[in-house]
């Protein structure tokens, strides 16, 4: 049996709470009940919260967690939970550490024996994923990198995956994104989920070269988009493939030969040396190296 004393100095509990990708009645009865029960609420942005509790008429107090002064301010909140506060974690939109605040928090009160419970609900992952119609695995990349040498290179990693590839993407580098994958992946199946469950929402599916058309048309884009992007169908095994046969799939991509080369020594784990002579026989050897 535990004493008084002991009782109140046990931890609290660190909630996890999804909350909405836009239309403010998706969220849970639970989450509702928590969000009003715990004693803190860690928010991403507080003001942007606080719109969600006041529509729910909820008055907890509010507390600051945010990407780049995550670990400091995980102390604060680790000290409340450490003197018996139950707190809830949630982020602008959808669940938190899904390409938003929460890991290092979740980590650090897992470290000090806290308990730590989801309360799940909306994710634009799962709410894009529900819609697009893809049958088979999917590899959630979550952000493609803002620089574009980066992202193809990424691409390039990725172009052999049987899975599909699902990443959340900005409007201002949407087209870019997208251009990028058609130039690294060639031509497949998209999917655009685009303010999914918000006013103006639209789901597009079709080819990657139609839907770039498509939105390069556009006078501006707006909104966030979730991208679904169709695998090659059931991974080959790198032993099967030769450097000839995924050169020539390059080849027919319209790649460039320094592009060819690092994702063929990507996709089979091969030096620079084993792909690069028949690159050059392929190419033609008035193409420039680099
Ligand atoms: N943790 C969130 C979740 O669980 O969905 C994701 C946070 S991440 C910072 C924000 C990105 O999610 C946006 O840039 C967009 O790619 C995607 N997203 C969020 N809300 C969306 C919506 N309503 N429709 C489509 N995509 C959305």
């Amino acid at each position: 049996m535990r004493c008084e004393n002991e009782q109140q100095r046990a931890p609290g509990t660190l909630y996890v709470v999804a909350t909405p990708i836009g239309n403010l009645e998706d969220i849970t009865l639970r989450a509702l009940r928590i969000l009003k029960e715990v004693a803190l609420i860690a928010a991403e942005d507080t003001r942007h919260t606080r719109k969600l509790l006041t529509h729910y008429n909820i008055h907890t107090q509010l507390v600051s967690y945010f990407k780049g002064q995550e670990a400091r301010k995980a102390e604060g909140i680790l000290d409340a939970l450490r003197a018996g506060q139950d707190v809830a974690l949630v982020s602008d939109a959808g669940t938190p550490a899904i390409a938003d605040p929460g890991t290092i928090l979740v980590q650090k009160a897992r470290e000090g024996g806290i308990a730590v419970v989801p309360v799940p609900g909306p994710s634009a992952l799962a709410a894009g994923l529900s819609i697009a119609g893809f049958e088979g695995p999917v590899l959630f990349v979550g952000f493609l990198p803002a620089k574009s040498g980066q992202r193809r290179t990424l691409l390039q990693i990725l172009a052999n995956q049987g899975h599909h590839l699902l990443f959340y993407e900005a409007p201002h580098r949407i087209i870019d994104s997208l251009a990028d994958c058609l130039a690294v992946l060639g031509e497949r199946r998209v999917f655009l989920g685009r303010e999914l469950t918000k006013l103006h929402e639209e789901s597009l599916v079709g080819g990657l070269r139609e839907t770039l058309a498509l939105l390069s048309g556009r006078p501006a884009v707006k909104g966030e988009f979730v991208v679904l992007i169709e695998g090659v169908g059931e991974p080959s095994a790198p032993a099967e493939e030769t450097v000839e046969t995924r050169l020539r799939w390059h080849h027919a991509q319209g790649s460039s030969l320094k592009s060819a080369v690092q994702a063929v020594m990507a996709e089979l784990g091969l030096p620079r040396s084993a792909v690069y002579k028949q690159a050059l026989a392929l190419w033609g050897s008035g193409t420039p190296a680099s």
